[in-house]
């Protein structure tokens, strides 16, 4: 059986590794010149915390998808805790939530009786923590330590810097952790090309499809290929390639942009902080998303920073392909202009510093984190999808969050008839020295501070 992947996504990359692993002739064609350069990740979804909206069940399937992710890339994961934050503006609050946290606490508890191997997110029974005011006035008191190494020394920090006029109290610390796309780059660059089975077609993009006789004849480069199985993931191009093949399919798509920030008057490690608020106001949530040597990545849910005026796209009757602004995919081609970048980046920093004061100090540190993703159907809430077949030998992905790819690819490799089990052991084979090196060298070559390629803590408190 021969392969073909289109798109070097974390979808496409997954699959090439697992297909590699399972000595599968397999192409993988990128148009890119890198894998993992489409729209950025830094969460690890453990739980849905960030989104106070979805269902239960969502969330549930959240946790179980991100501790398989978290296996399957366990050295791309950064082991700082999430805090979670509600200000006074925000209608719901902790007693809103707190049914919620149980509920996801006593599952991973559940997951963790059935496998102790999947304890990735620490002891099940300190899977939230609350900090009320009292407790936080005596972390205040405490000396901010350089490195944290317990739930109680990462929040020492945020105990003196937040303002608390703005916010709820009691804080919820949570066991959602970041991860490292950079990282994640380089382990899957250094390992697939060290498969035989695997032709890893950088620079290549795919122009024609069409099915005849059973087999997918592709075009790309001017070079014409037969393949037996087609795997579609381009991620926010999937409807294109839907279109070639004259299948007809409901999606949108979205564009969307994090900030990166350098503040120079810390010197300590943060937690990431979740500062919750409605979507598309101008008190949208505030993600604050800390990385190596003072940088931090900034989103804010409103137009004026994360989201885009027209930034949310549908398919229509006449394509599966949903179409955004010109404005919005000169961005994802071209690039950014400078005074794009300064004004949402300053608003970034005004829309956090209204919670930490001192923030304001912080300064632009290079162009956003930005990309388009897709969310298949009509809703634009979904937070997990995986994959569907709509035709024989046809694998379509469609992931909105990235820790869905192992259950996707679960589901490909049972339509291929492999058997999972097998393949989906942890990427630890590879030079981790070499592959942090590349990761900040990818950063780099990117235009990021290569910072960005490290993590800042390797280890789980
Ligand atoms: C600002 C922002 C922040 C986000 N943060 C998070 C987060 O914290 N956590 C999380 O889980 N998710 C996050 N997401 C979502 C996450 O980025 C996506 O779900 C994920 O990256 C999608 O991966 P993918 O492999 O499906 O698609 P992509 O990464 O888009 O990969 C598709 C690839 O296909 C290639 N391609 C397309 N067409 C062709 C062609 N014809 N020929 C060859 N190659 C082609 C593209 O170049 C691209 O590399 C975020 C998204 C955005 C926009």
């Amino acid at each position: 059986m021969r392969v073909a992947i289109i798109g070097g996504g974390i979808a496409g990359s997954t699959m090439a590794l697992l297909l590699g692993r399972a000595n599968i002739q397999t192409t993988l064609f990128e148009q890119r010149d890198s894998l993992i350069s489409g729209p950025p990740f830094c969460h690890l979804h453990a739980g849905g915390n960030l989104y106070p909206d979805i269902s239960d069940k969502q969330c549930i399937k959240l946790l179980h998808q991100s501790i398989d992710f978290a296996k399957l890339y366990p050295f791309s994961i950064d082991y700082r805790p999430t805090l979670i934050v509600f200000p006074k503006s925000c209608k719901i609050g902790v007693e809103n939530f707190m049914p919620r946290l149980v509920l996801l606490k006593n599952e991973y508890q559940k997951i963790v009786q059935n496998d102790p191997s999947k304890d990735i997110l620490g002891d099940p029974s300190r899977y939230y923590k609350l900090y009320d005011k009292d407790y936080l006035a005596q972390l205040f008191k405490k000396p901010t330590p350089k490195n944290p190494k317990t739930l109680d020394e990462w929040l020492i920090e945020p105990s003196k810097k937040i303002d608390f006029s703005q916010i709820q109290t009691p804080l919820i610390a949570v066991a959602e952790f970041g991860i490292n796309l950079f990282l994640v780059s380089s382990f899957l660059q250094t390992k697939l090309s060290s498969y035989s089975s695997l032709d890893m077609r950088l620079n290549s993009k795919v122009t024609s499809i069409k099915k005849e006789n059973e087999k997918f004849i592709l075009k790309a480069d001017g070079d014409e290929y037969q393949f037996d199985y087609l795997i579609n993931a381009t991620g926010f191009q999937t409807g294109i390639i839907d279109d070639m093949l004259g299948i007809e399919e409901e999606r949108m798509v979205e564009f969307k942009a994090a900030y990166v920030t350098k503040w120079e008057h810390t010197n300590t490690l943060w937690p990431e902080i979740i500062f919750h608020g409605k979507r598309g106001t101008k008190n949208g949530m505030g993600q604050f998303t800390p990385y190596p040597n003072s940088h931090f990545q900034l989103h804010g849910m409103s137009n004026q920073i994360t989201l885009f005026e027209e930034g949310l796209a549908k398919s229509s009757k006449s394509s599966s392909y949903p179409i955004l602004p010109k404005k919005l995919i000169q961005k994802i081609d071209l690039g950014w202009n400078s005074n794009d970048i300064e004004q949402r980046t300053q608003k970034a920093i005004s829309h956090i510093s209204k919670f930490i004061p001192s923030f304001k100090d912080a300064k632009v540190a290079s162009k956003p984190l930005y990309g388009a993703q897709q969310i298949p159907g009509n809703d634009p809430s979904l937070r997990v999808a995986e994959v569907s077949f709509p035709i024989k030998n046809y694998a379509r992905c469609e992931i909105v969050k990235v820790s869905s790819v192992i259950d996707m690819a679960k589901a490909i490799l049972k339509d291929i008839g492999l058997k999972d089990e097998k393949l989906l052991y942890p990427l630890t084979d590879i030079n981790k020295d070499k592959a942090q090196k590349l990761a900040k060298q990818i950063a780099k070559t990117r235009g990021y501070p290569e910072d960005l390629g490290s993590k800042i803590t390797e280890q789980n408190s």
